[in-house]
């Protein structure tokens, strides 16, 4: 059975390459009836921060992207990899290591000067086992010097690496605290993890931690190194590229499946196809259409992606959304005033729920805020006659629909021989502020007949 974890560090927010790896574990998991584990890299006890275990979970809650086994800190497994570290040193495959940072950096930087490449020169490797000095040290691996490590990346595929280029790895600091290299092998074997799927920033760990799995006796698991994300630019995905925090998109107003569809087209794809659900990813999902090159972020496709899913979502779960958006804005808006026909309104003219929510506030508030510009192009003296005509006719009227208001309003001009626009415009800025917004007797219906009347003679006076 098919196990696969996302373990983020929680050093920062759930960032656009995590979320993505995340994902792509996730719907392999569900794909596959496999399971999915959520494990938090905490060892790093100085970085790592509740907030931002905290921020992970709620991204990846917002996402839909929940674990089967989970969380798991590694700070509450410090007991095992200390006692694996033992292992390691009672076999021998390990050792004490006492050289001083200012040794190790001195022959650093001896090593650049002659242009070798800079390596632990192994001044402890052999014969201080089991003698412990009374002096700081850590701990490393005693890596295989001959032959070289391969293993099968299941997108990249056969990858090589000669051993003697490989350091003896510091698997324990001096602190006591183990490193990510031995903790992640530990965690990934002890969790019976199978498939290793991350990022392929990793890809150079990958044989270091083959070793340890043969150190520690571990079977060795599958691994996937999933390309990166780059910017526009073609350097790697950062803030200059704009937001890189996946609540940072909802914040700005978009929906999670528009972003759970983004995502997983950076790097994975079906043909030609661009829109997914996520039942429809969770069937469709494989490493095998994952590319072996570099995707570049796009922030114009996700704002593509997310007025698709705006235009065709649901009425009533966006009126909830808004509410939320409207809130972030600073209007209350009861659960006793219905959103829905605001939102079928606005739903084709707005890319995020910030646009939408802009646009709402008018059919909310109590005054109308005008556009000044639009209030002297289209509400000078030639338009008092058009709109007292319109308020005439509306005054009688008791169908509030719009289909029943349209009839109505082409009376006006008809009687009036006015062109639509002619009494359109100065009606929408009379109603609304502004001279955006749906049709104008959508606009009416929405305002409900009071408010509308209001308005119209709240202009004329
Ligand atoms: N904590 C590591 C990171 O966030 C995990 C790497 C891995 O998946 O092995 O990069």
């Amino acid at each position: 059975r098919l196990r696969v974890r996302f373990a983020p560090s929680p050093t920062g927010y759930l960032h656009i390459g995590g979320a993505r790896t995340a994902l792509f574990n996730y719907l392999l998991a569900r794909r596959e009836k496999g399971v999915f584990v959520l494990r938090i890299e905490d060892t790093d006890v100085a970085r790592s921060t509740q907030e931002s275990v905290d921020a992970i979970l709620q991204a990846m809650d917002w996402l839909g992207m929940h674990c089967d086994e989970g969380p798991v800190y590694q700070s509450d497994r410090f007991d095992l990899y200390r006692a694996k570290i033992d292992q390691l040193l009672t076999e021998g495959k390990a050792y004490r290591c006492y050289c001083s940072a200012d040794d190790l950096e001195r022959k650093r930087e001896d090593a650049l000067k002659e242009g070798r490449k800079p390596k632990y020169d192994g001044t402890c490797r052999e014969g201080q086992q089991g003698t412990a000095e009374d002096r700081p040290f850590v701990v490393r691996f005693k890596a295989p010097q001959e032959g070289e490590t391969t293993f099968v990346d299941r997108i990249k595929g056969s990858i090589t690496f000669q051993n003697d280029e490989l350091d003896d790895l510091i698997i324990q600091r001096t602190d006591g605290t183990p490193t990510y290299n031995f903790v992640v092998v530990v965690d990934d074997a002890e969790m019976g993890i199978n498939l290793v799927l991350r990022g392929d920033d990793h890809i150079n760990n990958t044989p270091r931690q083959i070793m340890l799995y043969e150190a520690l006796g571990y079977p060795v698991p599958d691994f996937a190194h999933v390309p990166m994300i780059l910017g526009a630019d073609k350097s790697r995905l950062s803030k200059r590229h704009g937001a890189t925090s996946v609540m940072a998109y909802k914040e700005m107003g978009y929906l999670p499946e528009a972003l759970v569809n983004y995502l997983v087209r950076l790097g994975w794809s079906h043909g030609d196809q661009e829109i997914f659900s996520m039942d429809e990813l969770i069937q469709l999902f494989n490493l095998e259409n994952i590319g072996k090159s570099a995707s570049v972020f796009n922030p114009e496709k996700l704002l593509w992606l997310n007025s698709h899913y705006i235009k065709t979502g649901d009425p009533e779960r966006l009126a909830d959304l808004l509410r939320e958006h409207l809130a972030f804005e600073g209007i209350a808006v009861g659960e006793d005033r219905p959103l829905t026909s605001i939102v079928t309104a606005l739903q084709d003219r707005s890319k995020t729920l910030i646009e939408m929510a802009r646009q709402a506030v008018c059919f909310l508030v109590d005054e109308v805020t005008f556009d000044e510009a639009a209030v002297a192009k289209f509400l000078g003296e030639e338009s008092r006659l058009p709109l007292k005509g319109l308020l005439n006719d509306l005054e009688t009227c008791s169908d509030w629909r719009e289909e029943a208001l349209d009839p109505v309003f082409k009376k006006v001009l008809e009687s009036q021989g006015l062109k639509f626009a002619k009494l359109a415009q100065p009606a929408r800025v009379a109603l609304t502020g502004s001279t955006n917004g749906p049709g104008i007797c959508q606009i009416m219906q929405i305002l409900g007949k009071e408010k509308t009347l209001d308005r119209l003679r709240n202009v004329l006076s």
